[in-house]
């Protein structure tokens, strides 16, 4: 199986990407990760990408199709994935729908998560991530245990430069402008699930989950 997760920036898209993950024993590939990775790593093309993230606009689209190509056809097994914040415009989609063609696959659904843009700033100024292994966390909804400490590594919590009022603002202008529109390309595809992200975590994971088994 072979899905995208869609869906504003806030809508718990790289939450529910780990979530099913877990249950569904899959490859989760996640551009804004592989990104904060390389830079950690430092790594020229983290180091690149990181100046464009900062300012919450997107990576070139020739920077985010080559490190995704490098991903899927890197050595490990990747029969089943779930692809998180990738593609966000319709050059990355087609360049993904050209990528899968020369891997004799394609993509089964893309699942698009809901929310009202209110809702959205709430969420990504109370995020917090975790610097060592990525975890997020919600302050109000999904705390730690223990103030400021990853329950899964015990590293330390941070908020993300671009989870700030400002670039928040910018990363929804972009999403609507070149994100929005892939929605149009994968409903013409009759590969698009909407899932109504207004709900609990647990209850969008369910949703979710019912879409993929008759997938
Ligand atoms: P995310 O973790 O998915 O919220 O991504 C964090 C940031 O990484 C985004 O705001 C972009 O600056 C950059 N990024 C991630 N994925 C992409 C992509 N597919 N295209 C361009 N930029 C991306």
């Amino acid at each position: 199986m072979k899905f995208l997760i869609m869906g504003p920036p806030g809508a718990g898209k790289g939450s529910q990407a780990a979530r099913i993950k877990n249950h569904l024993d899959i490859t989760s590939i996640s551009t804004g990760q592989m990104f904060r990775d390389a830079y950690k790593a430092g790594d020229p093309i983290g180091i690149k990408a990181m100046t464009y993230i900062e300012d919450g606009n997107l990576v070139d689209d020739k920077t985010t199709n080559n490190i995704v190509w490098q991903r899927l056809t890197s050595d490990e097994q990747l029969e089943n994935f779930i692809l998180d914040g990738y593609p966000r415009t319709v050059n990355q989609a087609k360049a993904l729908d050209d990528m899968l063609d020369k891997l004799d696959t394609k993509l089964d659904g893309v699942l698009n998560i809901l929310i009202s843009e209110d809702v959205l700033f709430e969420r990504m100024e109370q995020r917090r991530v975790c610097k060592d292994c990525g975890a997020t966390y919600h302050l109000t909804f999904k705390p730690p245990i223990k103030e400021g400490v990853c329950d899964v590594c015990g590293g330390a919590l941070y908020q993300r430069q671009d989870d700030k009022h400002e670039s928040v603002k910018n990363r929804l202008e972009i999403y609507k402008n070149k994100t929005k529109p892939l929605l149009d390309y994968y409903d013409k595809k009759g590969i698009l699930y909407n899932i109504n992200g207004m709900q609990s975590f647990e209850n969008v994971h369910e949703d979710i989950m019912l879409v993929l088994e008759d997938l």
